[in-house]
C-alpha cells in the first residue's frame, strides 16, 4: 500500500496538452502582435472633481488582434504576465505614455486641463516590478524623451509590497528619477494600512468595488470615508476610479475626495480622439 502511494506521489500531474496547445499559440499571438503594433495606447481622463478639470490620463492598453478584434486587457494581461511578455509590452507602454503626455503639451491640449500639464499614470505588473532591468529602462526612457518625471506616476498594486525589502527599494529607485508612485485598487489588498506607514506613496485609487456600491451600501460608503480621511491624514492625494453615474460622483465630491475617473466622466479612447475634433 505504501508503495502505491508514493508511486501516486511520483506520477506527474496529467496535462491538459489541448489547453497546453492553445496557450501557447495566444502566448506566439501576442508575442506577434507586440513586436508588429498590433497594441494600442488607450487613456482615460482623471479629473478634479471640484473643477472638473482633467488633471492627467491613465494609460490602459489594448490588443488590436487583426482577426478577433479589440482584446481586453483582463484577458491578455495575465497571458502577458505568466509568459514574461509583460515586459517588453510594458516597456513599450511606458514609452508610449510619456510620448503621449508630450504630444498632449504639443497639441496645446492643457487649454481643457488645470495648471500647465497633465500627468500620466501607468500601470505596472508584477513582472516588470521584478524586472531588473525596469529602472535603468525607465531612466533611459525619462532621458530620451526628456519628459519632467513629476508627470509621470506609476500604479502599483498591494501585492507587489508583500516583499518588503524589494519594494522599498524599487519605490526607492522610482522616486530617485521623480516619479510618482500610487496604490491601484485600493481597499482590496490586504495589509493596506502598515504599507502606507511603510512605503513612500503619492496617491491612492480607491477601488472600483467600493465605488460601485457607495449609493446602496453603507459600509462601501464608510470604507470610501475612512480611506478619504487616511488620505487627509497621511498627505495623499487620492482618486475614486468607476464612476459611472452623477449621483455617485456628488456623493464622492462631498465627502472630500479630489479626483474621479470613469464612464461617466470619459471611456478611454485612442489618444486620437482627443485631438481629432479640434
Ligand atoms: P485597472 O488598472 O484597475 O484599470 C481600470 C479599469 O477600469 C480599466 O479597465 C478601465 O477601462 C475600467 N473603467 C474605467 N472607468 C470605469 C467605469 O466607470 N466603470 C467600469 N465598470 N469600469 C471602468 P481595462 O482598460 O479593461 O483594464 C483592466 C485592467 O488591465 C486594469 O485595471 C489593469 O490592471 C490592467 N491593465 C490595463 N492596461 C495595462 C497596462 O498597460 N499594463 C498593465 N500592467 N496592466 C494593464
Ligand atoms: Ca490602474
Ligand atoms: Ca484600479
Ligand atoms: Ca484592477
Amino acid at each position: 500500500r505504501a508503495k502505491l502511494e508514493s508511486l501516486r506521489a511520483a506520477t506527474p500531474i496529467p496535462i491538459n496538452t489541448a489547453a497546453a496547445v492553445e496557450v501557447a499559440r495566444l502566448e506566439g499571438e501576442l508575442k506577434a502582435g507586440i513586436n508588429s503594433g498590433q497594441m494600442q495606447l488607450y487613456v482615460q481622463p482623471i479629473v478634479d472633481m471640484r473643477s472638473h478639470q482633467i488633471i492627467g490620463f491613465e494609460s490602459l492598453v489594448r490588443w488590436m488582434h487583426p482577426i478577433t478584434g479589440l482584446v481586453r486587457p483582463d484577458f491578455f494581461i495575465p497571458l502577458a504576465e505568466r509568459s514574461g511578455l509583460i515586459v517588453p509590452l510594458g516597456r513599450w507602454v511606458l514609452r508610449e505614455a510619456c510620448h503621449a503626455a508630450l504630444r498632449f503639451d504639443r497639441e496645446q491640449n492643457h487649454a481643457k486641463m488645470a495648471g500647465k500639464s497633465g500627468f500620466i499614470s501607468v500601470n505596472v505588473s508584477a513582472g516588470q516590478f521584478h524586472d531588473p532591468e525596469f529602472i535603468p529602462e525607465l531612466a533611459s526612457i525619462l532621458r530620451e524623451t526628456k519628459l519632467n518625471p513629476e508627470r509621470l506616476q506609476l500604479e502599483i498594486t498591494e501585492s507587489i509590497l508583500s516583499d518588503t525589502s524589494a519594494a522599498k527599494r524599487w519605490i526607492a529607485g522610482c522616486k530617485k528619477l521623480g516619479v510618482r508612485i500610487a496604490l491601484d485598487d485600493f481597499g482590496t489588498g490586504y495589509s493596506s494600512l502598515s504599507y502606507l506607514h511603510e512605503f513612500d506613496i503619492d496617491t491612492l485609487k480607491i477601488d472600483q468595488s467600493f465605488v460601485r456600491r457607495i449609493l446602496e451600501d453603507k459600509r462601501s460608503e464608510k470604507i470610501i470615508i475612512t480611506i478619504i480621511q487616511l488620505s487627509q491624514a497621511l498627505g495623499l492625494e487620492i482618486v475614486a476610479e468607476g464612476i459611472e453615474t452623477q449621483p455617485m460622483f456628488d456623493r464622492l465630491a462631498a465627502l472630500g475626495c479630489h479626483y474621479g475617473q470613469g464612464y461617466l466622466i470619459a471611456r478611454p479612447s485612442p489618444i486620437d480622439a482627443y485631438f481629432a475634433a479640434r
